[in-house]
C-alpha cells in the first residue's frame, strides 16, 4: 500500500535543532571575515552571550555590528541622540529615559521587524 522509499522523511529536520557539538559562528561582510565562537561559548556558556559579546566587542573595535546580528536602534525625533542595542529592553530603558529628561519623543526601531514603537515623556 504505502512505499517506504517514496514517503518523505523528516529525519533531517527533527536532527538539526539541538546539536550541542555544533559551532556558532559569526560573519562578518565589512570586514570580510568569519569567527569561530567555540572559545567563547566554552567561557560564557551556550546561550546567545557568547554573540552578543562577540557582537558589543566587534562593535566596539570597528564601529558595526557583525552580520545576522539584528538590533534594536532608538532614535530621538527632536535631536541627534540615538543608541543601538541587542536588547528591546535596553533601549527601551535608555529611550525612555532619553524621553524622561528631555521631553523629546523616541522612536525604537524593532529588531526582526520594521515595526516602530514611540516612546514618549510622561
Ligand atoms: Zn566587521
Ligand atoms: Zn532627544
Amino acid at each position: 500500500m504505502t512505499d517506504p522509499d517514496d514517503s518523505p522523511t523528516d529525519d533531517d529536520f527533527s536532527t538539526a535543532d539541538s546539536d550541542p557539538d555544533e559551532t556558532p559562528t559569526v560573519t562578518c561582510q565589512r570586514c570580510d571575515q568569519t569567527w569561530d565562537l567555540a572559545r567563547e561559548f566554552d567561557q560564557l556558556g551556550a546561550g546567545n552571550h557568547a554573540v552578543e559579546q562577540f557582537a558589543l566587542d566587534h562593535k566596539r573595535h570597528t564601529g558595526h555590528f557583525p552580520d545576522e546580528i539584528r538590533t534594536w536602534r532608538a532614535a530621538c525625533r527632536n535631536c541627534p541622540e540615538e543608541a543601538e542595542r541587542l536588547a528591546s529592553d535596553a533601549v527601551t530603558r535608555w529611550a525612555e529615559t532619553h524621553a524622561r529628561h528631555t521631553r523629546h519623543e523616541v522612536e525604537i526601531r524593532h529588531a526582526r521587524s520594521d515595526e516602530t514603537t514611540l516612546v514618549t515623556a510622561d
